[in-house]
């Protein structure tokens, strides 16, 4: 696959801090648009580079806490630099669509390839954690991923290439390890694989996802074998997601792990409770799906919490009642700024229990299907009087979505939560998803913590 190398221009004119956009600008409410405006004194405010709309998205800054979330169209990828500069990669997309292995809602369409369909869906991600993580570690200090799906770790092909160093494809989370540095995996399933069952053989997945799992593992071993660390996600432990740079510096910064496997938080100290069955009657039972083995954590810089868990969802609780891994996770879970919407904000996932618990102001939607997000999801945070921001609203979903479209700020691009040092007021950025220039679409914000 080709790499389409585009002009970065006005990249190397960013500035630091002052680019980082809360030194100049002025508070105002409301949302979009240029907030290069002035304050309400008669005194013209210079904005500085990187900050207003048409400029390139200035680089992350001491202090400041981003939240990326990386447009492929093809599924689910996040980038997180820490105050301090700590980087984390959450999934890697996606799905390969053209060769049929969008297995969920077959026949739904799929939302378009960014910036085109002449580069891979890992060498976006690639490109896009090149240019933001210069600023901070210069690597990825975390790779983790969600859960085993394609959409958020790659689907397997024959069609694509074989890694130059090691024996296995590149596709999503193997493109992107093999090409950024990263210090340690963390995934629900290291070193064995084996929950509900063997992921390389058993019914839970079909062949395509045995085929995937073998060659995600090889990529693991690979990367243990030359210089990278792998562990399980740990739930119930605050201190397996840390910052690695300057810790002392920003004691206020914390990584709560809630969910995994069934596994949830208790809401004290590190304990956990066992919400699933045995691992052979998840797998053997009438309706089964990777999503609820999702991983979910909760973040807190200062005043500012965010919630992120993978495709969790509730559909067929109705056919066994631990289907429903949101209703165990709204128990622990506390109010939130910002969440990522569970699996694309699709029907049967954030449940009113969840979203009522969390009390997000902020929502934010990878999408990658036209389903994505779902009308009656959608509602659930238009009724909150929520701001949901989606990588992608298809033209065939906006009439389904009618009135909750004026709660929906963004309908295509890349999406980055930028959190001010402390935590105490954050913007959401909207950028250009059409090239690989990062060029800010619109500004919404700043919101003040809750
Ligand atoms: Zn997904």
């Amino acid at each position: 696959m080709k790499n389409k190398k585009i002009s970065r221009r006005n990249f190397i004119k960013l500035g630091g801090l002052a680019g980082a956009g809360f030194v100049f600008v002025p508070f105002v409410s409301g949302c979009g648009g240029d907030d290069s405006a002035n304050n309400g004194d008669t005194k013209p405010v210079n904005p500085g580079t990187g900050v207003k709309v048409g400029d390139v998205l200035s680089d992350w800054a001491e202090g400041y806490l981003d939240i990326h979330v990386i447009n492929t169209g093809r599924g689910e990828s996040t980038l997180y630099i820490f105050p301090d500069g700590t980087t984390m990669l959450v999934d890697a997309a996606g799905s390969l669509t053209d060769i049929g292995d969008a297995d969920e809602d077959a026949g739904v369409p799929t939302t378009p390839p960014k910036p085109n369909a002449s580069i891979t869906s890992g060498q976006v991600v690639v490109d896009y954690v090149n240019h933001f993580a210069k600023a901070a570690s210069n690597k990825l200090n975390y790779l983790m991923l969600s859960h085993f799906h394609p959409d958020h770790m790659g689907s397997y092909s024959t069609s694509v290439p074989m890694a130059t160093s090691g024996d296995f494809r590149l596709t999503g989370i193997t493109e992107v390890g093999a090409k950024v540095k990263f210090d340690k995996l963390i995934d629900r399933g290291y070193p064995n694989y084996n929950f509900p069952e063997d992921l390389t053989t058993s019914s839970y997945f079909s062949t395509a996802g045995h085929n995937m799992m073998k060659n995600y593992i090889k990529f693991v071993n690979w990367a243990v074998g030359n210089g990278s660390t792998a562990e399980q996600f740990e739930v119930g432990r605050n201190d397996q997601l840390t910052l690695k740079q300057n810790p002392s510096k920003y004691s206020n910064f914390q990584i709560r792990n809630i969910v995994s496997n069934g596994i949830v938080w208790t809401g004290t100290g590190t304990g956990v409770k066992n919400t699933f069955p045995d691992g052979s009657v998840v797998a053997a039972a009438t309706y089964k799906n990777e999503n609820v083995n999702s991983i979910g954590f909760q973040l807190k810089y200062g005043g500012f919490d965010y919630f992120a868990g993978g495709d969790l969802q509730y559909t067929n609780r109705s056919l066994y009642a631990w289907l429903d891994i949101e209703k165990p996770v709204a128990e622990v879970v506390t109010a939130v700024d910002v969440m990522k919407t569970n699996h694309h904000c699709t029907s049967n996932c954030n449940s009113d229990v969840l979203v009522a618990k969390l009390k997000p102001r902020v929502a934010l939607v990878h999408s990658w299907r036209e389903k994505h997000p779902y009308p009656a999801t959608a509602k659930r945070f238009y009724d909150l009087n929520c701001d949901l921001f989606s990588t992608c609203v298809m033209e065939a979903n906006k009439p389904l979505l009618a009135s909750y479209m004026s709660k929906i700020l963004s309908t295509q691009g890349h999406i980055v939560v930028r959190v001010a040092p402390g935590g105490l007021q954050y913007k959401i950025y909207v950028l250009d998803d059409s090239n690989q220039e990062y060029i800010i679409k619109s500004i919404s914000g700043p919101y003040q913590s809750a």
